[in-house]
């Protein structure tokens, strides 16, 4: 792809002038990047080596809170370093950013130099290599949904996140004449994000006002993620260059549709797609029914990885496209799954849970190790449901709050098996905290619906 850097092609343009700034970041547990901006000299002299940072960065809440109850970081333990060790293989340029490249970063203990197991990208790999064990790659697309704002982020925080104004005044599912209007920000963020190495496919209205869908083209689940991050962060960036705010907020508005983040999966063997099978009903394979049986089944286990704030749970709500069961279906926006390019080699599974807010390592991760579960137990798959999935009588739920997601996770027999005990027990501990958080808060409802009246 253009826009990926060697070591060597960055260490001419730091010779001649044209780069000056390396950012060195990692995702952390919300899925941001987090890290350094390096002078490029210093970077390709020393730093590409390895960089330091405090180890409460795997341990914090989206506010840069230090919550207790993490063994792995915490007061009593001194909040240490951990090792940043650049994935030189992630260089590449940042063309919305003067002067600047980017390197994304493996999280390594500062003393063993052994991966920090519950480090997202970590996390991630870990599912990707059992995968592969089993002789299999996965391919993966993560769609991105989230609403521009006629209004800056920094004017929308200083008028209290109130009298937010959508960039669009109508809802603009696949509009051309709407889109062109927003075009002063979304075509730099398609074109930078091309020319940065990320394999762009389009952008498009989403059904509400103001509403965007920015979609990647499908690759291997660490570049994936990978992707999705760096395009996520892009996306801010450039909305604030253009004097205007996006967000990834699922439900930002009671009364609107919410945004998604649907992950298309699919495994591959030798460079060919194992989820096709010519010959059989809907062109999917025996191994591709087994991955979607343990993906159905464990959903509950994981939904945390695909919802992980309050806010998460009100996007989930009948009759809006965002999935309420654990099912699946032919070509259905109502189903949890979507069977998508059935009877071809594009056959792939969709996974309609997930909010805009998901951590794509982390997602992944839990719907890989799902899959590879079903594999393992060549688990059954059931029949497609059909019609209006919302009413169908029987189908399993998913965890309908946080707290309920939490539980499930917190219970998760397969998890602990897949990601270990002291990760689960980590983003458990994650999820708690965020409940806690809102438990303590008086919210503007509660004092607008009994202030007077109760
Ligand atoms: P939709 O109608 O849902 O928008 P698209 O055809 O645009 O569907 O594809 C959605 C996403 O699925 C794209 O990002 C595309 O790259 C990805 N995709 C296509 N084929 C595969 C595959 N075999 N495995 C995983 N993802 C795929």
């Amino acid at each position: 792809m253009p826009g990926l850097l060697s070591f060597d092609d960055l260490k001419s343009k730091v010779k001649d002038g044209s780069i000056d700034t390396v950012l060195t970041c990692f995702p952390d547990m919300q899925g941001r990047l987090m890290g350094k901006r390096f002078h490029a000299v210093n970077f390709v002299e020393t730093s590409f080596k390895e960089t330091h940072c405090c180890n409460y960065l795997l341990a914090t809440d989206l506010e840069m809170a230090t919550p207790d109850g993490y063994a792995a970081s915490s007061w009593e333990g001194g909040y240490g370093d951990y090792v940043m060790a650049p994935d030189l293989s992630t260089l590449r340029v940042v063309p919305w950013l003067e002067g600047t490249a980017m390197v994304l970063c493996d999280i390594l203990d500062h003393h063993t130099h052994a991966p920090v197991p519950h480090a997202p990208r970590q996390v991630l790999k870990r599912q990707i290599e059992r995968l592969n064990a089993l002789g299999f790659d996965a391919m993966m697309a993560t769609e991105l949904e989230f609403f521009l704002f006629e209004q800056s982020f920094d004017d929308i925080r200083k008028d209290g996140f109130r009298d937010l104004t959508p960039i669009s005044g109508y809802n603009e599912d696949y509009h051309i004449l709407q889109t062109t209007k927003e075009e002063g920000v979304m075509r730099p963020i398609r074109n930078h994000l091309f020319a940065a190495g990320l394999p762009i496919e389009n952008s498009k209205g989403e059904a509400e006002a103001g509403q965007e869908e920015l979609n990647i083209r499908y690759a291997d689940a660490l570049d994936c993620a990978d992707h999705h991050t760096i395009a996520k962060n892009a996306i801010k960036e450039i909305a604030w260059q253009k004097g205007h705010a996006a967000t990834f907020l699922p439900k930002w508005d009671h009364t609107k549709v919410g945004s998604s983040s649907h992950v298309h999966q699919s495994l591959w063997k030798d460079g060919e797609p194992a989820f096709y099978d010519a010959d059989a009903d809907l062109g999917k394979s025996t191994l591709m029914d087994h991955y979607m049986a343990g993906l159905i089944t464990y959903a509950p286990d994981y939904t945390f990885f695909l919802a992980p704030y309050i806010n998460s749970y009100k996007r989930f709500a009948k009759g809006t496209f965002a999935p309420t069961k654990t099912v699946w279906s032919v070509d259905n926006r109502t189903a949890g799954f979507r069977l998508c390019g059935d009877g071809t080699r594009g056959v792939r599974v969709e996974c309609r849970i997930g909010g805009s807010d998901l951590n794509p390592y982390l997602a992944q991760a839990a719907m890989l190790a799902a899959g590879i579960k079903g594999i393992e137990g060549q688990m059954t798959l059931a029949p497609p449901t059909t019609g209006d999935v919302y009413d169908a009588d029987g189908a399993q739920d998913i965890p309908q709050t946080l707290r309920a997601a939490t539980e499930t996770l917190r219970n998760s027999a397969f998890l602990k098996e897949a990601f270990g005990e002291d990760v689960v027990a980590h983003y458990t501990r994650c999820a708690e905290w965020e409940q806690e958080e809102y438990d303590r808060v008086v919210t503007d409802w509660e004092i607008a619906r009994g202030f007077e009246r109760a």
